[in-house]
């Protein structure tokens, strides 16, 4: 089992495979042997050369956003999709604007595509939000994804969709997809401000059971 979270050596990342965990990804040879074979195919090594410029020409200046009209622009990437959540329709807009300002075409998609009741499939009365399955309208992450591919974008953006309705819009989407945001309620939409707060005002939220487990 690969545990590269707790590897304090990471010889991986000075290129030392001396200072590694026992079991390591670096040193399983079908593993490195597969990956490196990925990069022969000239979309996905187009991706990983423009990533990897991106990174570098903007690093530590230029905001998600700018990486990602830089990256686009990169590729070749003309017609974007923008699928979002229904509680991001203002910055959907700016988003749009800002895409088609830089050259952009931006078709965009949202999760309540489709107007289908939640009821339609089988969500019950109290696993809804305001308490009748058939007036809430459920996120359609498939439908997104849908109507990304019928409109044959070149690259898609996923911004604020729910946990799990982006594991089925990345599971049905055909063309390549980023991510400029991600849905956190209660954090302004950074996931990682529980993660930073997990050894303080957040710690009994995140190991209720045992609070002192792995405290710091
Ligand atoms: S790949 Fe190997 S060296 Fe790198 S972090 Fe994982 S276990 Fe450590």
């Amino acid at each position: 089992m690969f545990t590269c979270a707790k590897c304090k050596a990471t010889g991986c990342t000075k290129g030392d495979l001396k200072r590694t965990l026992k079991d390591c990804p670096s040193k399983n040879e079908k593993v490195q042997s597969e990956a490196m074979k990925g990069y022969e195919d000239p979309e996905s090594r187009k991706i990983a050369y423009n990533a990897a410029c991106v990174e570098a020409q903007g690093y530590c200046e230029d905001a998600r956003l700018v990486e990602i009209i830089k990256f686009m622009h990169r590729c070749g990437y003309k017609q974007i999709g923008l699928a979002f959540c229904s509680g991001f329709v203002n910055e959907a807009l700016e988003v749009t604007r800002i895409l088609e300002y830089n050259g952009f075409e931006v078709v965009s998609v949202i999760c309540k595509n489709g107007a289908h009741p939640k009821a339609e499939i089988g969500i019950e009365k109290e696993n809804t939000i305001y308490g009748d399955p058939d007036m809430e309208m459920m996120c359609n992450p498939i439908g997104q994804a849908k109507a990304l591919n019928e409109s044959g974008t070149d690259f898609n953006i996923l911004m604020g969709l729910c946990v799990g309705h982006d594991t089925l819009f990345l599971k049905y989407v055909e063309s390549p997809v980023t991510i400029l945001a991600v849905k956190d309620r209660v954090t302004g939409h950074n996931p990682l401000a529980a993660v930073y707060c997990s050894q303080g005002y957040y710690r009994k939220k995140l190991y209720p059971e045992d609070p002192n487990k792995y405290r710091k």
